[in-house]
């Protein structure tokens, strides 16, 4: 059929409410990233996948050879917890940040006397592509509930590679100076601050926004991640 041929009465007028429903779909996804199953009146993540975190503090990680308590994390980068971060990076998705971050946050020990919460950035042009940091919408969470001041006090200087694609020598290298404090923050970062990112792996990016925020003032760097990797080796 031509288009010309189309009568007016061929076209049915499309009810007003389906469109709704479409765009409601696609603004409001009622299905938990985790398990896929519906969200019933949950935000976010469903009631299931948060009894099954429970979020944990460890001496142990690749970030501190000295076994002090210094991460806290909700498990390991697998099944239900992989997917909701995913989720977390690729939809930039506030309610799950909310989620995460309530879990999350009483975890963090009162004697880290924690002075400000900082995000792992992204480099700008990743940003800009994204339009946001999954890790700062975590971070600011964080912050909110930590009643503690967000600084944007990092930058990538430089571009990296993907740190997943790169053996452990190669990680320490690809990130090494290429995190730094902006010079209208210099001096202006000091106590405890507490480093957000959402996935630990190797450490190496960590540790080099930690080496960042140290000479640029802080006294120690403490980090809550949501999930811990197994480490490449
Ligand atoms: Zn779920």
């Amino acid at each position: 059929m031509k288009p010309t041929d189309i009568k007016p009465t061929d076209i049915k007028p499309i009810p007003a409410q389906s469109i709704w429903q479409k765009l409601g779909r696609l603004f409001l996804p009622r299905a938990c990233p985790g398990c896929k199953r519906s969200l019933g009146e949950a935000q976010g993540v469903c009631l299931k996948c948060r009894e099954l975190w429970q979020a944990q503090i460890t001496d142990y990680s690749p970030l501190r050879e000295v076994r002090i308590p210094h991460l806290v994390f909700l498990g390991d980068f697998t099944l239900e917890l992989r997917r909701t971060v995913l989720a977390l990076k690729f939809a930039g998705s506030r309610e799950i940040a909310e989620v995460l971050a309530q879990i999350l946050a009483p975890r963090v020990p009162a004697w880290w006397n924690i002075t400000s919460v900082v995000a792992v950035p992204l480099h700008r042009r990743r940003q800009a592509q994204r339009g946001y940091n999954q890790s700062e919408i975590l971070a600011l969470e964080v912050a909110k509930l930590l009643q503690k001041p967000y600084q944007n006090a990092l930058e990538r200087s430089r571009a990296t590679r993907q740190q997943a694609k790169l053996d452990k020598e190669r990680r320490k290298r690809n990130v090494a100076g290429a995190f730094t404090v902006p010079s209208s923050l210099q001096g202006q970062i000091s106590g405890n601050v507490l480093l957000i990112d959402d996935v630990l792996t190797s450490g190496q990016t960590l540790k080099a926004c930690e080496h960042a925020l140290l000479e640029a003032g802080a006294t120690r760097v403490y980090f809550l991640v949501v999930a811990r990797a197994k480490v490449f080796k």
